[in-house]
């Protein structure tokens, strides 16, 4: 049985430790170097990413996550995990951390104020026995993918200025997953069983 581990400084922690369970796997809170050491993949839920970055620093998890994700830990980002992992973030924070573990940009708050938040059903690649049920929350979309990083889903985006446009909201790049949307809030576990099995090929 893997285990995998939940960042555990902010967001929503408890609703991603649910569906790991679900989904077969051992799971551990994260919040000092000593428990990223003992996990088979990590879990970087969605909350506030300038806030997690702020708390990844002072509780001295920075580097340690960084060699981590260097070293090839599999990790799935929803959201504000989606942010944090990415090369580089447009409309974030001057002072935000990044991760820099997927080859990608990503813009923040991007669907814009008047779609804060809204749901959509989506294909997505790798996830079997149709679409997946979206919520996006204030979510990032993916503006640019490097070489190695696949596109899972797209959603399209009506307020898009000079008509409709279909945004990235999923990507995978090796053993890095990432969601712009939650799926830890819908009772949907299929994500979650993708990264649990990812985390098993890879322990
Ligand atoms: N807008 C938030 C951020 O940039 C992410 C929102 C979320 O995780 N629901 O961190």
């Amino acid at each position: 049985q893997s285990r995998i581990g939940v960042l555990a400084l902010q967001g929503d922690v408890r609703e991603h430790t649910a569906m790991l369970h679900r989904a077969g796997a051992a799971v551990r809170p994260v919040r000092r170097p000593a428990e990223l050491a003992e996990v088979d993949g990590l879990v970087l839920p969605g909350g506030e990413s300038t806030a997690m970055s702020r708390l990844l620093a002072s509780f001295d998890l920075l580097d340690p996550l960084r060699d981590r994700l260097r070293a090839g830990l599999p990790v799935f980002g929803s959201c504000a995990g989606m942010v944090l992992l990415a090369r580089q973030v447009l409309d974030g924070r001057p002072d935000q951390h990044q991760l820099d573990a997927l080859d990608v940009v990503v813009r923040r708050n991007a669907f814009g104020r008047q779609v804060d938040s809204f749901e959509a059903d989506l294909d997505v690649t790798g996830v079997e026995g149709g679409a997946v049920h979206a919520v996006f929350i204030r979510a990032p979309w993916v503006e640019k993918v490097g070489e190695g990083v696949e596109i899972l889903a797209r959603v399209g985006d009506d307020t898009a200025a000079g008509g409709a446009a279909d945004r990235i909201v999923a990507v995978r790049q090796g053993t890095v997953l990432a969601t712009s949307f939650h799926p830890e809030l819908t009772g949907d576990d299929r994500i979650h069983r993708l990264f649990v099995r990812t985390v098993s090929d890879v322990a």
